[in-house]
C-alpha cells in the first residue's frame, strides 16, 4: 500500500470509543470521555470513555457471572479452540484496520503494525487455541489403593492491564491463553492506545466468545486500573508495564483479596559485542534494530550496547551510519523509517534524559526532538558513547530511542556490567565462540539471552525477566502457569 492508500483508509476507518462490557458496548457510567490523540499529528482521533471503579465492577460482575454459568468455562478444550482459530483469522482479515488503529492511536509505523504487530497478535491466538486441546492432566504415581489426580484448573476471573508500546500484541499475549483455559477476562488497556482492544473485543464475540467472557474497560490507570487491582472478585491480575506500576498491583492485591499478579515489567538490556563476532555488519544492524525499532518503546530494547575495546571505535563508526538510516516521519509513509513517540510527555521524559546525556557523556548521533510537516512528537536516533555505568543512562529505563554505549576489555568486566542492574529482562551476546555463548548464557542474569541476533521471541518460548523485570512467564505453555490452578483430587478405594 501507498501512503495515499494507507490515508484514504485512514478517511473510512470506523472508531469504538466506548467500552465493551458485557457483550456491548457502553458509555461510562459517570458519562466521562478522554481525547485519545494521535502523537504524530496531535489530533484527537476520538473521545473514549473514562472508566471508573463502578464500570470495572460492572465488568467483574459479567465476568464472574459468565465464568459461574459455564458458557465458555463449561465447554471443552475443543470447543473453545474453534472460536480462538476463527478469531485469530478475524484478526488477519481485518489486517489494515487494524495496523491502522495501532499506528494512529500510539505512532508506531504503519507498516510495522501490518508486517509485524498484527500478524503477531493472530498468531498468537493461533498458538493457544491450537495448544488447548493437546494439554494432559496428571495421575501421581501413588501405587495401588489409591488414585490422586492433579488436575489444572482455570481460575475466574483474569484482569488483564497492558501498556501503549504494542497494545494489540500484548492484549493478545494477556487473553489468547487467559481465554483457551476457560477464564472470564476483564481488559484495561493504556489510555494512550485503547483503539485495538476495543476492535479485538468486538470481533471475539464474532468469533464466539459469548457474552461477559471478554470486556474491554478503558480509562485511566490511577482509576480503572487500581480499582481492577483492588477487586475483591478478580482471581488475577496479568500485568504489563513499568516497574513502578507493577509493584502497585503488588500492593493492591495485598490490600484486598491476595489475588495472584504477575508481572512483565521494565528492562535495561545489555547487548554484548565481543571482538570475536564473526559478522560485526550484522551485529550493528541488529543493535540498531534492538534499540530503534519502535521507536525504542520496547521492554526488551537493548539499550546497553557493551563493546570489547579493540573493535569498538570502528563499531561506532558503523553505529553511527546505521542510526542515520532511521529518520523519524509519517507513520503512514512506507518510506519512513521511525514513527513518532506516543505522546508529549513520553517525549518530554526522553529529551530531558538526552539532556542529561549531553553533559555526561559523549553524545556521537542524533541528540534533538523534531518534528513532522511541523507536527507531532518526534525524537532522532540517538547514540551516547562513553557512558559512565553510573550515568542514568546506563541505570534507568528511558523507554526511547536512545543507546549508552560502554566500552569493557575482558569478558568478566563486561558480565559484571551486563548484570549490573536492577532488571533482567533480556540480554545479547555476539560471539563467535560457542563455548563463550554458553559460558554468558550461564551467568546472564535474564529471562532471554539471544546469541548472535537481538530480542528472540515467539509464542514458542517463554518471555518475561528475573529481578525487578518481573514475575511469571507470558507466551509458550508456561503461560497457562499463570491462568490456571491445580487441583489435587484423591480417591482411595
Ligand atoms: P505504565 O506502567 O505506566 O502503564 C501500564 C498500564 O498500567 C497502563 O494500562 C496504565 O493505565 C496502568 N497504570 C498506570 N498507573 C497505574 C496505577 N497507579 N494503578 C493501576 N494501573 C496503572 O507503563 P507504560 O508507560 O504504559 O508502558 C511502558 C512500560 O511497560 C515500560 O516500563 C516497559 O518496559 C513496560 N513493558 C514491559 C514489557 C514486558 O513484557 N516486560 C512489555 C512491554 C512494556
Amino acid at each position: 500500500m501507498t501512503l495515499a492508500d494507507w490515508k484514504a483508509a485512514a478517511e473510512k476507518l470506523s472508531v469504538r470509543n466506548k467500552a465493551f462490557i458485557d457483550g456491548a458496548f457502553v458509555p461510562a457510567l459517570s458519562g466521562k470521555t478522554f481525547p485519545s490523540v494521535n502523537p504524530a499529528t496531535e489530533e484527537v482521533i476520538a473521545e473514549i470513555a473514562a472508566c471508573d471503579a463502578e464500570d470495572i465492577d460492572r465488568a467483574v460482575k459479567a465476568a464472574r457471572a459468565a465464568f459461574e454459568d459455564g458458557r465458555w468455562s463449561g465447554k471443552t478444550p475443543a470447543e473453545r479452540k474453534a472460536v480462538l482459530l476463527k478469531l485469530a483469522d478475524l484478526i488477519r482479515d481485518n489486517l489494515t484496520e487494524f495496523a491502522l488503529l495501532e499506528s494512529l492511536d500510539m505512532g508506531k509505523l504503519v507498516t510495522d503494525a501490518a508486517a509485524i504487530d498484527v500478524p503477531g497478535a493472530a498468531g498468537v491466538f493461533q498458538w493457544f487455541a491450537e495448544a488447548i486441546d493437546k494439554i494432559y492432566d496428571e495421575i501421581a504415581p501413588t501405587g495401588r489403593g489409591n488414585v490422586a489426580m492433579v488436575r489444572r484448573e482455570a481460575l475466574g476471573v483474569i484482569g488483564a492491564v497492558t501498556p501503549w508500546n504494542f497494545p494489540l500484541d500484548m492484549a493478545a499475549w494477556k487473553c489468547a491463553p487467559a481465554l483457551a483455559m476457560g477464564n472470564s477476562v476483564v481488559l484495561k488497556p493504556a489510555e494512550q492506545s485503547p483503539l485495538s482492544a476495543l476492535f479485538l473485543a468486538e470481533l471475539a464475540l464474532e468469533a464466539g466468545v459469548p457474552e461477559g467472557v471478554f470486556n474491554v474497560v478503558t480509562g485511566f490507570g490511577e482509576t480503572a486500573g487500581k480499582a481492577l487491582g483492588l477487586h475483591e472478585d478478580v482471581d488475577c491480575i496479568t500485568f504489563t508495564g513499568s516497574t513502578e506500576v507493577g509493584k502497585y498491583f503488588l500492593g493492591y492485591s495485598a490490600q484486598s483479596n491476595m489475588k495472584q499478579v504477575w508481572l512483565e515489567c521494565g528492562g535495561k538490556s545489555p547487548n554484548l559485542i565481543f571482538d570475536d563476532c564473526e559478522d560485526l555488519d550484522a551485529a550493528a544492524d541488529m543493535a540498531a534494530f534492538g534499540i530503534f525499532f519502535n521507536q525504542g518503546e520496547i521492554c526488551s530494547a537493548n539499550s546497553r550496547l557493551l563493546v570489547q575495546r579493540g573493535i569498538a571505535d570502528a563499531f561506532l563508526e558503523n553505529m553511527k551510519e546505521r542510526a542515520a538510516r532511521y529518520v523519524p516521519g509519517d507513520p503512514l509513509d512506507p518510506a519512513s523509517t521511525m514513527g513518532a513517540i506516543v505522546d508529549g510527555r513520553q517525549c518530554d521524559r526522553v529529551q530531558a534524559y538526552i539532556e542529561h546525556g549531553k553533559t555526561t557523556a559523549k553524545l556521537i548521533a542524533g541528540g534533538e526532538r523534531v518534528t513532522v510537516a511541523g507536527k507531532g512528537h518526534f525524537i532522532q536516533p540517538t547514540i551516547f558513547a562513553d557512558v559512565d555505568p553510573d550515568n542514568r543512562l546506563s541505570r534507568e529505563e528511558i523507554f526511547g530511542p536512545v543507546l549508552a554505549v560502554t566500552v569493557f576489555d575482558t569478558e568478566e568486566e563486561a558480565v559484571t556490567l551486563a548484570n549490573d542492574t536492577i532488571y533482567g529482562l533480556a540480554a545479547s551476546v555476539w560471539t563467535s565462540n560457542l563455548s563463550r555463548a554458553h559460558r554468558l548464557i550461564d551467568v546472564l542474569k535474564v529471562g532471554t539471552v539471544s546469541v548472535n541476533t537481538v530480542d528472540a521471541l515467539s509464542p514458542m518460548t517463554p518471555f518475561g525477566g528475573f529481578k525487578q523485570s518481573g514475575v511469571g512467564r507470558d507466551l509458550s505453555l508456561h503461560a497457562f502457569d499463570k491462568f490456571s490452578g491445580l487441583k489435587t483430587a484423591w480417591i482411595k478405594y
